[in-house]
């Protein structure tokens, strides 16, 4: 591409997002920032502090003594807090209620909203979250709105995991999705939503297939 193009990307979690915006970032040249990473990142810092994610008065302060940093390697995003490498631990499963209850924090929100937004200026980027189409990237060239059933967002969660060698249990991912989608859907600054101008996208077929159908729409867009 020979301009600067910006993508977004947003929709509930495990819809598939940052496996197709990689393959995305891949195919078009672009730099793929997950910006989930970034809540993590806060909540896993959060959690090794001992502290009450949901308490803005404990979390607030925290945010004074945190540099957190993206890298790329292999095409790979890196996160770093402080220097140190973040990028296993914030996958790890306690982690993923911790993001979603900081990032109910406007401070939270209004500390990572920067370093996004710098990402973009530079380069083309696809970004993708839950709320890139609405605030973090509002003039995006495309936006993308993707969803799946929670039941299939369960499925493949799980079986993410135990690769991984987690312990989880389909049921209780489940509940926990749907808490997740509650949570990042009621909250009241920038919560999950789909923007208007944003192109439905459900991503309930294969890799292959979803990302085939996905490329199309973009360049139809671009056209
Ligand atoms: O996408 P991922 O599941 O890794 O994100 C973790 C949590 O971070 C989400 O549940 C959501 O609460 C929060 N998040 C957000 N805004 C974004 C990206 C993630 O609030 N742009």
């Amino acid at each position: 591409m020979d301009r600067i193009i910006n993508i977004a990307v947003d929709g509930p979690s495990g819809a598939g997002k940052s496996t197709l915006c990689k393959l995305l970032a891949k195919k078009y040249g672009l730099i793929h920032l997950d910006t989930g990473a970034l809540y993590r990142a806060v909540g896993s810092y959060a959690l090794s502090k001992g502290k009450d994610t949901k308490s803005v008065a404990e979390i607030e302060p925290l945010l004074s003594e945190i540099k957190i940093e993206v890298d790329y390697k292999d095409g790979k995003q890196l996160t770093f807090v402080n220097g140190e490498d973040y990028t296993e631990r914030i996958r790890y499963p306690e982690v993923s209620m911790a993001a979603s209850n900081v990032s109910a924090l406007v401070p939270v929100r209004s500390f990572l909203l920067d370093i996004q937004r710098q990402i973009g200026k530079k380069q083309s980027v696809v970004l993708d979250g839950r709320d890139i189409g609405t605030v973090v990237l509002p003039d995006a060239d495309i936006k993308i709105f993707m969803t799946v059933d929670a039941r299939e967002r369960a499925k493949r969660r799980t079986a993410e995991l135990l690769e991984k060698g987690f312990e989880a249990k389909e049921e209780e991912i489940y509940k926990e999705i749907l808490l997740r989608d509650k949570n990042d859907s009621t909250r009241a600054t920038a919560p999950l939503k789909r923007a208007d101008d944003a192109i439905d996208f459900i991503n309930e077929n294969g890799i292959e297939q979803s990302f085939e159908r996905l490329c199309a729409v973009i360049e139809e867009k671009l056209k």
